[in-house]
């Protein structure tokens, strides 16, 4: 069962030879979900082979040209490709209002129809679920409104231990409901515990926060606690104190401090400013404090819990 994120772009405000702007995709069992889209990000699509059919859903941290340029064009090619799936667009309020114009004047007569789905930037609210996963906002503080987003896997059924069947002569209702996650209660009131009577349904269920531009903010670590793959701005590899402030960054210590406080399994740190040719630095400094860190290049993979 798929969960894994390509990195389609890395750097910040302007893309290099090397790197484009912020655009991750997660494929969640085939089901592609794009966490902002940086001018570009529909040719990185194509050179790392993601399928433009399986993208339905996409998410905008902040409407800032480096993470929603993208749309206009990949929007586009939607259309000139006879899209008919309708797609869905989670952002601030006002990505409607800016884009879809643009998108009218240029793609007269959609093929397939856009839904905008409202985020409030300030709110850490449930905004999408479907079967097996759900989406939540996280607030940031950045100089516009900023979102992050985390994705989360809901629990699988468990399964039941077959000797427990036959041992306890358990009903179709039984069964139906221990595997939900209740405890069993016998005729003479004795109550055998869920976990006696099953074993988890594996993969565990997996994580993925992606926190966009922002200053230093620790108060996300308790939202994302846990997470396997936590994706954190790392702009800035020094601690000029002026310089952050002054931008709504981060930098990578700052990152690192964060998947500390949320005990993630792993770091992941982009959006690297244009004035260092390499985050080896970056990376170098995070690793001193989240030692499971990874600065990130475009065409990167991962996949947590395998
Ligand atoms: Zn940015
Ligand atoms: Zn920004």
């Amino acid at each position: 069962m798929k969960f894994e994120l390509t990195i389609l772009g890395s750097n910040s405000a302007t893309p290099t030879s090397q790197r484009f702007p912020s655009c991750h995709v997660l494929n969640v069992r085939e089901k592609l979900f794009m966490v902002d889209c940086g001018e570009g990000s529909q040719i990185q699509l194509r050179k790392f082979k993601l399928k433009f059919s399986r993208l339905n859903h996409i998410f905008i941290s902040h409407l800032h040209g480096d993470h929603c340029l993208g749309l206009p064009g990949l929007v586009a090619s939607f259309n000139l490709l006879g899209r008919t799936s309708d797609l869905h667009i989670f952002a601030h309020p006002e990505l409607k209002t800016i884009l879809h114009p643009v998108i009218e004047y240029f793609s007269h007569g959609l093929t397939f129809a856009i839904h905008y789905h409202d985020v409030d930037p300030k709110k850490h609210a449930r905004i999408f679920e479907d079967k097996s996963m759900e989406v939540w906002s996280i607030p940031l503080n950045h100089r516009v409104p900023t979102c992050g987003y985390f994705f989360k896997e809901k629990p699988r059924e468990k399964n039941i231990r077959k000797e427990m069947v036959e041992k306890y002569q358990l009903s179709i209702a039984e069964i139906v409901s221990i595997k939900a996650g209740s405890d069993l209660t016998l005729k003479d009131g004795t109550v055998i515990e869920n976990k006696a009577l099953t074993t988890e349904s594996l993969p565990l269920p997996r994580s993925y926060a992606y926190i966009s531009d922002t200053k230093f903010k620790p108060s996300i670590a308790p939202l994302i606690k846990g997470v396997d793959l936590l994706y954190h701005e790392a702009t800035f590899m020094e601690d000029d104190e002026v310089r952050l402030s002054k931008t709504f960054h981060s930098s990578a210590r700052q990152a690192a401090e964060v998947a500390r406080m949320a005990e993630a399994k792993q770091l992941l740190i982009g959006h690297f400013s244009a004035r260092y040719t390499s985050a080896e630095g970056h990376e170098k400094v995070a690793r001193e404090i989240f030692p499971n860190t990874v600065a990130v290049s475009d065409g990167m993979r991962f996949s947590p819990g395998e």
